[in-house]
């Protein structure tokens, strides 16, 4: 395992990572660093990061406060005016050392920064190292709406340190599992099967599976940077997935579920819908039940609030003229974009996770 060189970013994974940072850092003509942190990377991850940047640049630490209802516009504005506060010019390297909410606020306010400044990731979260930080995506909620504003333009260098998930708490572990579930679904049978041996999400077992699924991420993003078509396949179990995240956000009386424990549901619930529209193997279909429910259980979902989540699919950000676009399978790593789907399949779907 080493670096992956693409396009935009470059990514370098775990030891000798930091060497070619320093390498970066040194040689870049830059004025000043910012480390963007939030609460809980400034706690557990920054003084493992200081230890490592080897600089005679001054560094400032900008702070935020962590949960994505902080991914707001005016919590840019704050880091906008800490940049100002603190000198910051168009040589100024921005360092966002956290999870998604991090990396993405923290790129888009360096990508709007005086025009512009650069920036790099540092993603301490499973979810940011296999999906948020690579990419190029940035960006901030509008009010209950994710993601609304932003832009695409990817940082410099993304440091994969995977040390970081040691004191990242178990669900957290487990909705970034989420995301390469799903890679191994829309694109490699082979690594999709390496899945079914996975014991525990200790990292000795995880390490490899993680720079697979990131070359996975890296490869569909450099095809198709602007979302025209190969990276729609990335939206897999997120239609319906996004829609029971912001019901059950919504349900004061239902558990708390993360973004990956969400699209776990929603993957389910497209490979079922798949077997109906696209003749993926009902065999298939019932395996990816099992292997899920084993990792994220069973999650009540009652017959009386289909309809309110089916509702919801009408606000999903990806629908185009009216219609509701699925991500579906025709086989394991082969994904079938832009399917509507009658109300009526969800439904049964639906019935088919809870049987
Ligand atoms: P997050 O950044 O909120 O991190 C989850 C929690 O873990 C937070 O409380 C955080 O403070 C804490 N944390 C982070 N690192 C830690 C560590 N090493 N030890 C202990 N605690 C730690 O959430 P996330 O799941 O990393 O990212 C979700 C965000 O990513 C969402 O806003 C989503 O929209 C975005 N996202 C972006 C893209 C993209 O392409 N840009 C892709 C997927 C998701
Ligand atoms: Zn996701």
């Amino acid at each position: 395992m080493d670096s992956i060189q693409a396009s935009d970013s470059i990514i370098h994974f775990n030891e000798p990572s930091y060497a070619l940072l320093n390498k970066y850092v040194n040689g870049g003509n830059f004025s000043k660093i910012f480390v963007l942190v939030d609460t809980n990377t400034h706690t557990y991850c920054l003084a493992n990061f200081l230890e490592r940047l080897e600089t005679d640049l001054s560094i400032e630490i900008i702070e935020i406060e962590a949960g994505e209802i902080h991914k707001t516009i005016d919590t840019c504005v704050g880091v906008w005016n800490a940049l100002s506060d603190l000198d910051a010019d168009r040589k100024s390297l921005m360092i966002n050392v956290g999870g998604g909410v991090v990396t993405d606020l923290g790129g888009f306010a360096a990508c709007t920064f005086k025009r512009g400044i650069s920036y790099l990731n540092i993603p301490t979260t499973l979810l940011s190292m296999v999906d948020a930080s690579v990419g190029g995506k940035t960006g901030v909620d509008l009010g209950h709406l994710k993601n609304q504003i932003g832009v695409i333009s990817a940082p410099d260098i993304i440091i994969i340190d995977t040390n970081y998930l040691d004191t990242l708490p178990k669900s957290q572990m487990r909705s970034g599992l989420a995301e390469m579930l799903k890679h191994g679904l829309i694109s490699d049978e082979n690594y999709w099967n390496k899945f079914k041996d996975l014991k525990s999400l200790n990292l000795k077992d995880l390490d490899q599976l993680i720079y697979e699924s990131i070359l996975i991420k890296k490869h569909v993003v450099d095809i198709d940077p602007f979302e025209q078509n190969l990276r729609k396949t990335l939206n897999y179990g997120h239609t319906l997935g996004h829609a029971i995240e912001s019901y059950f956000l919504s349900k004061p009386d239902k558990i708390d579920l993360l973004h990956g424990e969400a699209i776990a549901i929603g993957m389910v619930l497209a490979s079922y819908i798949s077997t109906k529209l696209t003749g993926f193997p009902e065999a298939v279909n019932n395996e990816i039940k099992i292997l899920f429910k084993g990792f994220y259980g069973h999650v009540e979902i009652l017959e009386s609030e289909y309809a309110d989540i089916i509702e919801l699919l009408k606000y999903d950000k990806k629908n185009e003229h009216g219609n509701i676009n699925f991500v579906l399978l025709e086989a394991i790593g082969k994904p079938k974009i832009d399917c509507l789907v009658d109300d009526n399949i969800i439904i049964d779907a639906f019935k088919f996770y809870n049987s």
